[in-house]
């Protein structure tokens, strides 16, 4: 039997803090982890993501198939097998519908990425990729001109996917973009936002290559 003990208690954090920071509602969202033998530990579909025990996750090996748990895994698994096929270097996928990201997904609007600059650093670009009904094979082809090269899409009328070589990685990169999509909003009451100066974000977009490249 695999149990992945601290990765299950991790995964079991990452949901909470998505609930207790209003990232989540009801049952939505969705959290995986690449395990080291190649399997996925991921959150099963139905439940609260806030409120879950260990023992709730299911693994599943990389095509899918369940190995283990008693509950069906998440109606998301196929982005997130599609993601660690795309990004050998990913080992955590994070989905969820945070307010402010979400309300500018519906819009139909991506985020700039020259605002901030802890977004350029820790995050890079984040693309608004075409609307696709959730759970479907067309989830994982809206996303293909995007995942290759971006570690946070924007999924329209649907929400926010991050990715990260953690699973900390990928909540902090959630929690940054929604952060930053609330900013932009209060930003834009008070008129058009103003970009970082080319030079300054040219030498933040060299750090986030290097950084990238540890
Ligand atoms: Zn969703």
């Amino acid at each position: 039997m695999v149990t992945y003990e601290k990765l299950r208690a991790e995964l079991v954090e990452i949901g909470r803090r998505l609930g207790e920071r209003g990232l989540i509602a009801g049952s939505d969202g969705n959290i995986s982890v690449k395990c080291a033998d190649g399997r996925i530990l991921v959150t099963p579909s139905g439940l609260n993501k806030g409120r879950m025990r260990p023992e709730d996750l299911v693994v599943v090996d990389e095509s899918g198939r369940p190995i283990e748990g008693g509950r069906t895994a998440s109606s998301e698994l196929l982005m997130h097998l599609f993601a660690y096929a795309r990004r050998p270097e990913i080992r955590a996928v994070v989905h969820a519908h945070p307010p402010y990201s979400t309300a500018f997904a519906v819009a139909g609007k991506g985020l700039p990425g020259d605002i901030l600059p802890e977004v350029v650093v820790f995050v890079g670009e984040i693309p608004l990729a075409a609307y696709a009904p959730p759970g479907t094979e067309s989830v994982p082809a809206a996303l293909e001109p995007f995942v290759a090269g971006h570690n946070a899409i924007l999924m329209r009328n649907h929400g926010l996917l991050t990715l990260g070589r953690t699973l900390e990685e990928a909540y902090n990169r959630h929690e940054t973009v929604e952060h930053y999509a609330r900013i932009l909003w209060l930003a834009t009451r008070l008129g058009e936002p103003v970009s970082i100066p080319p030079e300054d974000l040219k030498r933040l977009k060299d750090l986030r290559r290097s950084l990238d490249a540890r």
